[in-house]
């Protein structure tokens, strides 16, 4: 795989407004510093365990997203380094990362995720659950979490205008959050949504974070 060239041609096709995190899952940090030697500094991991394997041995400039499903007992392990975690799909789980930022003095960009796909296997809110959630004003007390923005995943299908219209449907709840509960805030700001296979309709959409690992890595194993 050229990791370097795949990276530029990913950039190259999308707007100055929207970041390109790398998704290294299941690849070796051989292939993580090839990308970082090329200038690329935004990473994604989606398991605790393989994240805190790597990060130590990688050079500390890296910006870390972790973009998979979290339990509450690993929070700890990752809150001391990571720059921003996708996937809140509860609240005791924002909460834990409030408690877990606060012991190590840091405050961790959070993004709800939203389930927006046909398939049960996805995680997150629905969009009334995370409307009662916000409405409930909890979160307003945390001070080591910022709600930055939220996250999705389409359903994985080649059917184009299943994937545009979960994301478009995505774009119109975030800006509606955006406009109820977090007007004055400029750091909610970002669309998380996009992979290999349907990042060019995300960006046609609107997102501002796309995730990419197989257009970039190759194949996991
Ligand atoms: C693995 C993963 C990605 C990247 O998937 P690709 O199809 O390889 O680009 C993006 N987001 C999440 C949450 C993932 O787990």
């Amino acid at each position: 795989m050229n990791v370097q060239k795949n990276i530029q041609e990913i950039k190259e096709n999308i707007p100055a407004n929207v970041r390109l995190i790398a998704v290294s899952k299941f690849h070796d940090n051989y292939e993580i510093l090839k990308a970082y030697e090329a200038g690329h500094k935004i990473f994604g991991e989606s398991r605790v365990q393989e994240l805190i394997k790597k990060q130590p041995d990688l050079p500390k400039d890296i910006e870390w997203h972790f973009v998979g499903r979290l339990q509450r007992n690993k929070v700890k392990f990752i809150v001391p380094f990571v720059e921003c975690i996708h996937s809140v799909d509860s609240k005791r789980l924002l909460l834990q990362i409030e408690r877990q930022a606060a012991a190590v003095d840091r405050i961790i960009p959070c993004l709800l995720q939203i389930h927006i796909a046909e398939e049960d296997t996805k995680t997150g809110f629905s969009e009334a659950e995370c409307w009662d959630f916000l409405s409930q004003g909890k979160w307003k007390e945390y001070k080591h979490v910022q709600i930055s923005g939220l996250m999705g995943m389409a359903t994985y299908t080649d059917k184009e205008e299943k994937v545009r219209g979960e994301f478009k449907k995505l774009r119109t709840f975030f800006d509606k959050v955006k406009g109820h509960f977090f007007a004055n805030t400029p750091y909610f700001k970002e669309l998380s949504m996009g992979m290999s296979s349907d990042y060019e309709i995300a960006v046609e959409e609107g997102c501002t974070l796309i995730r990419v690992g197989t257009k970039i890595f190759g194949e996991r194993e």
